[in-house]
């Protein structure tokens, strides 16, 4: 069984990752991770006023609607509903006042009944205008008392279509009502009963009746309106609420995320960094411990800004630590380079100088001619002709173009050369390269902040370079006859074990040469101890012309050299002897009263052949010197096992 995501078809997949990342960047996008503080605290804010914009205007319209529907209540169906109410006792009224006309017997109260009915038809007809048009109507009682007062909105729909029909009822009923009492007068002054009466009375009832049954039946109509009202205003009650309740809920769902992504990308970092400055305060540098930068802000640059800085730090300290446990100068140079590796120039050289001797040579990377530099070779010869070595401060062509005539590349190449100060003066100079095309504002930038960098390692490597220099003159000094710059003998101590180990290796044999000046004590009698000082420098003069460069000549003792033969074949060194001897005694030496002869005596031991210790070989060549001496001086002598008599001599 293989795991689930990896059984989907590489288009599926396909599809899921841009789903996943179309997410994550939705996500970034809505939690404003990328944007600068500024923008993130004005969206924010911006974020927050939307939700209340949206929470208040949904409360708002809520209100409206409610306030809508109580508006059309008490402003129209209520005030419609009295005023048909009104209306239906008016009509009644009407009717009740046929009745008496009809039953009466006075001609002045038909009259006088006559004129009420034409003031309640005036009402009605009052009342239906007010109800068509708008306005204010005013409710009387029986005894035409004023007992109410309200204001009504002019009829809709079914309204105007109740207002037109009772309005046409009216003509009806009001001329039902003069032909009534017209009839009723009538029959009165002739004393006739019945006949027409009966008749318009009929008709007029008739007429009362549809006015009644209209007003009847918008009058339900209104209440079965009004009665649904309160279930309208119910429905916007919960739908507002329900509505109110999703905003809300939105609003603080996107606040918790809101407020946890902030406090990701600002407090965590903030924090952190503040972490790792009081573990730098007390000295502990811990690059491992990187912050996570979770946003694109301020924050998220301070933390990537801060993490490079402890990278820089560390490296720094790991170079400084990794450059004083290395072993020679040559290491130190390297590791520098290395670092400079990482930088975009177009090439660098590290330069030593040798200020004793006026002199700088390229030590990084090594180049086997002088014609590969990018200066003129004088340089190397004569280091002050170097403007960086001469001023000891760093000279740029970027800055000042041409400003170095012995820099050859001027056409193609810029070079900054930055002097490595080592006790006030210039001890070595590193030259950096750029070509010339592409150099444009940017890339210029960008060197000066590579240029920054290479300056940290170059100080924190001052004091060591300084240090190995110092240590490697002194061992140098100390390796050395200083009279004849000749190796001394504690030089052969040192090297002795690899130079055997590496002759034994190759199966090849080292020819010993003991070599004393006969006589020595008297050149220093007759012509003084300086005579003597220049015949031993230029005795050491002939040695080192008489074998090759890989050989050693160690000044052993006073007036006694050894020579160290490499790799000779079989009684090779004899013949190397023989022509140091002859050299010597057809030498003449100036001293002060003309010239002066020197003869030598050597004797010749080779190794392993005669011993297979080193230094008993050593003293094999000695014993055979000594044999030397005493057969008459001026002589080679091979040593032989004979010669060695007594073993613990
Ligand atoms: P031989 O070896 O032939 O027996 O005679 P010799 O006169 O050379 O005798 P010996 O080896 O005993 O004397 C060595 C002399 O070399 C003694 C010392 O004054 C002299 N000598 C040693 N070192 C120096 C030096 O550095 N400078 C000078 N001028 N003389 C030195
Ligand atoms: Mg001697
Ligand atoms: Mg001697």
């Amino acid at each position: 069984m293989g795991n689930k995501f990896f059984n989907f078809r590489p288009s599926q997949r396909k599809l899921y990752v841009l789903i996943a990342s179309l997410f994550s960047s939705l996500t970034e996008y809505i939690t404003f991770v990328r944007q600068p503080l500024r923008k993130k605290f004005t969206l924010f804010s911006i974020g927050v006023l939307f939700w209340i914009l949206v929470i208040s205007s949904i409360s708002i319209s809520a209100l409206i609607c409610l306030g809508r529907e109580s508006n059309r209540t008490f402003q129209y169906f209520i005030p419609q509903g009295r005023a048909t109410q009104q209306i239906i006792r008016d009509v009644q009224n009407l009717r009740v006042d046929a009745y008496r006309l009809e039953g009466t017997h006075d001609m002045d109260a038909v009259m006088r009944i006559r004129g009420d009915s034409n003031d309640g038809i005036k009402e009605i007809r009052q009342l239906l205008y007010a109800m068509g048009q708008g306005g204010t109507v005013n409710e009387f009682d029986r005894e035409d008392k004023l007992v109410g007062r309200f204001s009504i909105d002019p009829a809709r729909g079914s309204g105007r279509t109740f207002v037109k029909g009772m309005s046409g009822l009216m003509y009806g009923i009001k001329a039902g009502l003069d032909k009534l009492s017209v009839i009723k007068l009538e029959t009165l002054n002739s004393k006739t009963e019945g006949g027409p009466l009966e008749n318009a009375m009929a008709e007029y009832d008739t007429s009362i009746s549809k006015a009644i049954a209209l007003s009847n039946k918008y009058s339900y109509g209104i209440a079965a309106a009004y009665s649904s009202d309160p279930q309208k205003v119910r429905e916007y009650i919960s739908i507002a609420l329900l509505v109110l309740f999703v905003a809300i809920l939105m609003a603080i769902l996107l606040l918790i995320v809101f407020t946890a992504t902030i406090s990701n990308s600002v407090i965590k970092p903030v924090k952190a960094v503040t972490v790792q400055i009081q573990s730098l305060s007390k000295g502990y540098i811990d690059s491992s411990k990187r912050i996570k930068t979770t946003s694109g802000d301020e924050i998220g640059r301070l933390a990537i800004d801060f993490n490079a800085l402890m990278e820089t730090m560390d490296s720094l300290t790991k170079f400084k630590k990794a450059i004083e446990e290395d072993e020679d100068l040559a290491d130190v140079y390297t590791r520098l380079a290395g670092e400079f590796k990482y930088y975009g120039f177009d090439g660098f050289t590290i330069y030593e100088v040798a200020n004793s001797q006026n002199k700088m040579k390229p030590v990084c990377p090594v180049v086997l001619s002088g014609a590969e530099l990018p200066c003129n070779q004088e340089i190397l010869e004569n280091c002050q002709l170097c403007r960086a070595k001469k001023t000891g401060h760093s000279v740029s062509s970027i800055e000042f173009p041409g400003i170095c005539k012995y820099f050859l590349q001027g056409d193609e190449m810029e070079h900054i050369c930055v002097p490595l100060m080592l006790g006030g003066t210039a001890g070595g100079v590193v030259q950096f390269l750029a070509e010339k095309s592409g150099m444009n504002s940017l890339h210029k930038e960008a060197i000066e902040g590579w240029l920054n960098a290479a300056r940290r390692y170059m100080e924190e490597s001052v004091p060591v370079i300084e240090t190995k220099r110092l240590m490697a003159t002194l061992k140098e000094s100390a390796l050395k006859d200083a009279l004849t710059g000749l190796h001394n003998r504690r030089f052969l101590q040192e090297c002795a074990e690899s130079l055997v180990a590496g002759t034994i290796r190759r199966g090849k044999n080292i020819g010993l040469i003991m070599g004393d000046l006969d006589f020595f004590k008297q050149v220093n009698d007759i012509y003084g101890h300086n005579t003597g000082d220049t015949l031993l420098k230029e005795t050491s003069e002939i040695f080192k012309k008489s074998v090759r460069a890989s050989d050693l000549v160690i000044r052993f003792g006073g007036e006694e050299f050894l020579l160290v033969l490499m790799d000779v074949a079989q009684g090779e060194s004899m013949a190397i002897a023989e022509k140091i001897r002859e050299k010597m005694e057809s030498t003449k030496f100036k001293v002060t009263d003309g010239v002066l002869k020197k003869t030598i005596s050597l004797g010749i031991s080779e190794f392993p052949l005669d011993t297979e210790s080193f230094w008993q070989c050593i003293k094999f060549a000695d014993v055979a010197l000594y044999e030397a001496k005493n057969s008459g001086r001026n002589k080679c002598v091979r040593f032989t096992r004979e010669m060695w008599k007594d073993e613990q001599f």
